[in-house]
């Protein structure tokens, strides 16, 4: 999976998501020695299974030299906060204040780093996928939340906390002014427009399910696109790998980018035209597994 130049060296990875953590021991060279999933359900079992899952690959495999975690947010990721590596304030019941990274270096006595999983997808994307020799990249999911990562030189971008994408606040479609938005802390942000939960909210369906009506497909796609033009504005990274189980309906991407060409109307050469665009805006390299590679790579960093 992860290349490195020392086989004997072994990681813990792991992808803390809403409906299920994947968990992997990873050697150096590449191989997955154990990968494992587990149901997220209510904190104390999933962390118990997750403990249980490492205790188990270690066992047979060999002990990991680091951790690493790629997981849901809100979190703390303030250098030198008390409460750094802690879930903050996120819907998702229960887990609240939750600390795994705390949880496995005590457990296991080894260093642990944590980032977001839209932060550690865009990790593995920039060094081993879509991003290979460019310089930045951002990666964006749109499924059942909105989420976004950038990495720039080597490094993810974080400080205060870390980016928020999928709560940006983006304007109406004239065709969409009824629906109320299902973001519990904001309404109508991008997020309560345009993730999974929302289409399934507004239309009864997802997007594949509606026999692709153009209205929906263009609405989606326009909020869509004051992401990706919101992105390349802030950042000026130099590509936009798009994830997620929406994503997974074709006719959306043309309908994104026709929008942000018509969004940006010239300004940016990167957003210009069609060819351009098809080179910024891409779907992920790594498919499925950028967000547990990214979590190994985080691990290798702290040896
Ligand atoms: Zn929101």
């Amino acid at each position: 999976m992860a290349a490195n130049p020392a086989p004997d060296v072994r990681v813990g990875a792991v992808e803390a998501g809403g409906t299920k953590f994947r968990c992997a021991l990873v050697r150096g060279d590449g191989d997955v020695l154990a990968d494992g999933r587990i149901p997220t359900t209510e904190p104390a079992e999933t962390l118990a299974r997750v403990v249980g899952f490492f205790a188990e690959a270690q066992r047979r495999h060999g002990a990991a030299q680091a951790f690493g975690i790629g997981s849901f947010g809100p979190l703390d990721l303030a250098p030198g906060s008390p409460t750094y590596g802690r879930l903050l304030r996120t819907p998702k019941a229960g887990w609240a204040g939750v600390d795994l990274r705390q949880l496995l270096q005590e457990r296991f006595g080894r260093p642990v780093a944590i980032d977001t999983d839209v932060n550690a997808a865009a990790l593995a994307e920039a060094e081993r996928g879509a991003g290979r020799g460019l310089r930045s990249l951002a990666y964006v999911t749109v499924g059942t939340g909105i989420g976004g990562g950038v990495v720039r030189e080597g490094r993810t971008l974080r400080g205060a906390m870390h980016p928020e994408m999928g709560h940006i606040l983006v304007r109406r479609d004239p065709r969409d002014t009824a629906f109320a938005g299902t973001c519990p802390f904001h309404g109508d942000c991008l997020e309560g427009l345009a993730s999974g939960p929302a289409i399934q909210a507004r239309w009864g369906a997802p997007l594949d399910a509606l026999g692709a009506p153009v209205d929906a497909l263009e609405i989606i796609g326009g909020y869509l696109a004051q992401l990706v033009v919101s992105i390349a504005l802030l950042t000026a990274c130099e590509r936009i790998v798009i994830g997620g189980g929406v994503m997974t309906q074709a006719a959306l991407w043309p309908r994104i980018r026709t929008a942000t060409r018509r969004l940006v109307n010239g300004y940016l050469p990167m957003l210009r035209d069609e060819a351009s665009l098809a080179d910024y805006l891409v779907p992920p390299a790594l498919g499925e597994r950028s967000g547990i590679m990214g979590a190994a790579l985080l691990a290798e960093r702290l040896l």
